[in-house]
């Protein structure tokens, strides 16, 4: 995987635990927790309300106080009289004090007056507060030590804020005379009246009590449902709920606020890490890459192409400056070897003496593709020095040496440029010709026998010598052909070397291949050459003898 891609990945991976990190940090810290101070909050509302409702049992309380401690009812109950009826009790006086009863009962718990509002009589039977004689059971009678008391009661006309007190005389002393009593309704009105005081909008209902209240539940990302219950005091199994509704302003300014800050650690995140992956990219990955590429590139010219200094100070820019200056040292030493090579090669592949090719290099040229060049005419010329060890014997090896330099300037002179001339072992040697009919080998064959023939050879005595030539043309039509059959087109052309040794040396023969050695099978023997050339398969030339003469 390429650096760029791994920096690439790291990016997207530290990202992800990034953000995943923030959306974890989110989920189990900020969330609950602003929850968790909503929750107490929107509890906090039920208290609110609770509390409202106790003020108003208090405040009608106070006014039970002010009307059970009071000489005039005090003395109304002892004895019930028409001028505090009239001063006290008038049609008027429940809306004046905004209540829904008002009840006076006397020491025998006999009602003495009892005034309803329209909404509470209207109540078919109710049976809370019916009755002209009370038992000591009743439910109003409730805490009969207490002189004064208080609570939410259960009626048929709804739950009732009842505020009882014991009838004394103004200094709250003598002996009790029976108890005033008065009640409100929790109505519609009144509630709305409380929800709109305390700025707390709730409702209530009377329920089985069987729910496990305060609950406050979460409905949506916009509301919250709050309850609690209340009991009645003559009620075991209903209570009074108490319903809150309430918007969450506060949680969705919360949700508002961990969006938009997640939206900007996303923003900021992406950006950073473009910023990063491009800024690295460029001071670590682009120049890492570069002295790759360049590596790469001095390795694929051989050391020739200069390594770019990096123009930077830090740990890059000197790795840039060691491998420039080992690069050079390296394209030296490349350079040095190279020459060394090519200096071996050319060595393994020239005869010391003659200063022409071995026969090393002529192996390795047949058995190269790119010699054979497609449909060409070939000539294999195979030239020894007749009775050469005589003049070893006779002038010394030294001599010898100097004729073999002497005869191979000779043949240098005799063939072109493109023509390839091995000395292939002793006084043998091997001319490779392209392009070379069987007139031109035979034109060839005797310019050099017959140079060689009128040549002075030697250095201080000078002396004659001879040469025998055998050739071999064929035309090659495929490369594949060539290196297949290059080892028996060699041995047709020593064949007819030893012909020209066998019928006199200083001579040449020749043969043409007719076409049939297409099939790849080729003469081995002198006995096979007359077979052949019986056959028309091939056809010879010779010096000075016609074809017929030659001895094999
Ligand atoms: P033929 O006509 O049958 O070829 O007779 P020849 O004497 O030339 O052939 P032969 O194979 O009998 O002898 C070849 C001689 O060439 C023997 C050997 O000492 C000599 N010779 C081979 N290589 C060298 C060399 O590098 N320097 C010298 N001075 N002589 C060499
Ligand atoms: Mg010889
Ligand atoms: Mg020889």
């Amino acid at each position: 995987m390429k650096l760029s891609k791994k920096l690439f990945l790291i990016q997207m991976v530290f990202f992800l635990l990034l953000m995943g990190g923030v959306l974890l940090t989110v989920a189990i810290f900020v969330l609950p927790e602003v929850r968790e101070i909503e929750a107490k909050k929107h509890l906090g509302s039920i208290t609110r309300v609770e509390n409202a409702l106790n003020d108003e049992l208090e405040h009608l309380a106070i006014s039970a106080v002010d009307w059970g401690e009071w000489d005039d009812t005090y003395n109304y109950v002892i004895l019930p009289n028409i001028a505090y009826e009239k001063s006290n009790l008038s049609n008027e006086t429940l809306s004046d004090l905004n209540v829904d009863l008002l009840l006076i009962l006397n020491k025998s718990n006999e009602v003495v007056w009892r005034m309803t509002s329209k909404e509470l009589s209207n109540a078919a039977e109710n049976a809370l507060i019916s009755g002209n004689r009370w038992n000591a059971q009743h439910p109003l009678l409730y805490k009969p030590q207490q002189a004064a008391m208080q609570g939410i009661f259960l009626s048929d006309s709804g739950p009732l804020l009842i505020a009882r007190q014991q009838i004394l005389n103004s200094q709250g002393a003598g002996t009790p005379q029976g108890y005033f009593f008065f009640a409100k309704r929790l109505s519609q009105s009144f509630i709305q009246a409380i929800s709109d005081k305390i700025e707390t909008p709730f409702s209530i209902d009377v329920v089985n009590n069987t729910q496990d209240l305060p609950s406050l539940t979460f409905i949506s990302n916009n509301q919250t449902h709050a309850q609690s219950s209340t009991p009645f005091e003559n009620s075991d199994n209903k209570v009074l709920q108490i319903d809150i509704f309430q918007a969450r302003p506060f949680y969705l300014q919360a949700l508002n606020a961990i969006t938009y800050s997640l939206v900007a650690i996303l923003l900021i995140g992406v950006i950073s890490c473009l910023v990063t992956y491009f800024l690295l990219k460029n001071i670590l990955i682009n120049p890492i890459v570069l002295l790759q590429k360049q590596a790469e590139m001095f390795k694929k010219h051989d050391g020739k192409q200069p390594f770019k200094l990096l123009n930077r100070k830090d740990e890059l820019g000197q790795l840039s400056s060691s491998f420039v200056s080992m690069a050079k040292d390296l394209s030296k030493d490349w350079g040095r070897l190279e020459q060394e090579k090519k200096d071996y090669r050319d060595a393994s592949y020239t005869d010391v003496l003659t200063g022409l090719k071995n026969r090393r290099y002529l192996d390795e040229y047949l058995q190269d593709p790119n010699s054979w060049i497609h449909d060409d005419e070939w000539t294999f010329f195979t030239i020894d020095l007749d009775h050469f060890k005589v003049i070893n014997d006779n002038y010394g090896h030294d001599v010898g040496d100097i004729t073999l330099q002497q005869f191979s300037e000779l043949l240098r002179k005799s063939c072109r440029d493109n023509d390839i001339i091995i000395r292939s072992g002793g006084e043998e040697f091997t001319v490779l010709c392209h392009q070379t009919s069987a007139d031109v080998a035979k034109s060839i064959a005797e310019r050099l026998r017959n140079e060689v023939e009128n040549f002075n050879f030697g250095h201080e005595n000078h002396f004659k010598i001879t040469c025998s030539i055998g050739f071999f043309v064929i035309r090659i039509y495929s490369r594949e052909y060539g290196l297949k059959h290059w080892n028996s087109m060699l041995k047709v052309s020593d064949l007819a070397l030893y012909a020209a040794k066998n019928n006199g040396r200083n001579t040449w023969v020749g043969l043409e291949c007719l076409g049939q050695c297409s099939e790849g099978v080729y003469p081995k023997e002198g006995m096979d050459i007359q077979h052949w050339l019986s056959e028309k398969k091939l056809k010879l030339f010779s010096f000075n003898k016609s074809p017929e003469d030659v001895y094999w």
